[in-house]
């Protein structure tokens, strides 16, 4: 057993990832065999993840505000408190807050030595991403 008692800093998402501002907080991070690893997000109005995928799928779960979320060729979806996402393995997609809202979710990744747990391509642009309002 390993407790690891509130002491774990805050990570600002970097802007290779990410477009806006996000706040990371690591709820998961285990060692070998584990492949799993869990992330706190908070996106603030307007934030948003690039377009990317993960070798192995990811589960999102929305705790707080309105978030989107799309898959590439699909609608943009609009998510909330409660709601979970599947993203298949190597789908491409990305997610965030809306643009009046922030949105928290935890991440829940799978990475090993053979499959990264995230590959980040390209930013979601402003014509992608909708505009104010239009998201509730
Ligand atoms: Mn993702």
């Amino acid at each position: 057993m390993k407790i690891v008692r509130s002491s774990i800093k805050t990570v600002k998402g970097p802007q290779e990832w990410f477009t806006g501002d996000i706040y990371m907080d690591a709820v998961a991070a285990a060692p070998p065999p584990s492949r799993v690893s869990a992330n706190m997000v908070h996106f603030m109005p307007g934030a948003r993840t690039h377009w990317h995928r993960h070798s192995l799928g990811q589960t999102v779960f929305v705790t707080e505000g309105v978030g989107l979320c799309q898959r590439r060729g699909g609608p943009v979806e609009v998510i909330r408190p409660g709601d979970r996402v599947l993203f298949e393995a190597d789908e491409e997609h990305w997610h965030g807050a809306s643009p009046d809202r922030l949105m928290v979710h935890l991440a829940i990744n799978e990475g090993d030595d053979i499959h990264d747990a995230v590959q980040w391509p390209t930013p979601v642009s402003d014509d992608e991403y909708p505009a104010a309002g239009s998201a509730e």
